[in-house]
């Protein structure tokens, strides 16, 4: 089995200003884009808006400030990747958004008129009421993808995420269509019980968006101390090595503070993640073979 290795055997691009600087600062400009032009549309059209532009941007990142340059070349994976993209990240997602977005409002009414109004903090500034929200549903989501690494179906499904050999932004909308609709579970059940307000809601959607294209991505990010708060890139690709003892940390979605409460997380100094991907080498490459892999393939252990 491959070792991880330093950054020079990798052929690691070198870091500049930006990689500390690109994250924090596309995420602070997003969610203001989204708080200002909420005023004038439907802020979770708003924050669809963004998120979409947020994929573009990333995608023309990971040519300015690469991480690794071989990862930037398609191996035959773009097709499926953006067909993924497209069904899983926009579509379905942009969809059952929409869809959430009614729950909410029908919740809120049905609260206010049973009990006088929801539990939720509506009078909090909005920031602190996303991180209420990235708090409670992170929690959920650290749990069922925590559970999916250790339950034989639910990998099965989760499998899909993990077979790509590289990480860039179209591989965070490689999952499973039943996967992306159990873990809207954590993210929209909680939220509706409490009665919490779309324009909340909205800030999620842009956070959730634009952390999960830089988090699968190949640009050179580096966080430092915030890789104690953001479940970023530099956490996220060890979570996608090929070493099972390395793959089985960093299961935080859009924070990694569950990670470091729960001892899960890892970032080893002075070495760079190895092979990525599943431990057989031979899963499905294209987009309808991925959808049919769970209820066929037996031989995905993730046991070395
Ligand atoms: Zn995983």
């Amino acid at each position: 089995m491959n070792q991880s290795l330093s950054a020079e055997a990798l052929g690691s691009e070198p870091l500049s200003a930006w990689s500390y600087w690109v994250f924090p600062l596309t995420l602070a400009v997003g969610l203001l884009l989204t708080t200002y032009t909420a005023r004038f549309v439907n802020p979770i059209v708003a924050a669809g808006f963004i998120s979409i532009s947020s994929i573009l941007f990333v995608a023309l990142l990971e040519r300015l400030l690469p991480y690794r340059r071989d990862w930037n070349r398609s191996r035959g994976d773009l097709p499926t990747d953006l067909c993924h993209t497209l069904l899983h990240q926009i579509l379905l997602s942009r969809g059952l958004n929409i869809l959430y977005t009614l729950i909410l409002a029908g919740a809120a009414a049905w609260l206010a008129e049973r009990y006088g109004s929801s539990v939720w903090p509506h009078h909090w500034p909005l920031l602190l009421q996303l991180l209420l929200m990235l708090l409670i549903a992170e929690f959920g989501r650290y749990w069922l993808h925590r559970f999916s690494h250790r339950s034989p179906w639910l990998w099965r499904l989760h499998a899909v995420h993990h077979s790509p050999d590289r990480l860039y932004v179209f591989n965070a909308g490689r999952v499973h269509t039943l996967e992306k609709v159990l873990y809207l579970i954590p993210e929209v059940v909680p939220f509706v019980l409490l009665g919490t307000n779309v324009e909340c809601l909205a800030l999620y959607v842009t956070f959730n968006s634009i952390q999960g294209s830089f988090q699968h991505s190949n640009v050179n990010v580096r966080l430092g101390p915030l890789n104690y708060f953001f479940s970023m890139a530099e956490l996220h690709r060890w979570h996608h090595s090929k070493i099972v003892a390395e793959s089985d940390h960093n299961f935080g979605n859009n924070l990694s503070v569950w990670d470091w409460v729960f001892g899960t997380w890892y970032l080893p100094k002075g070495r760079e993640v190895g092979h990525l991907g599943l431990l057989s080498d031979d899963y499905p490459q294209t987009f309808l073979s991925q959808l049919r892999a769970p209820f066929h393939r037996r031989d995905l252990s993730k046991t070395e």
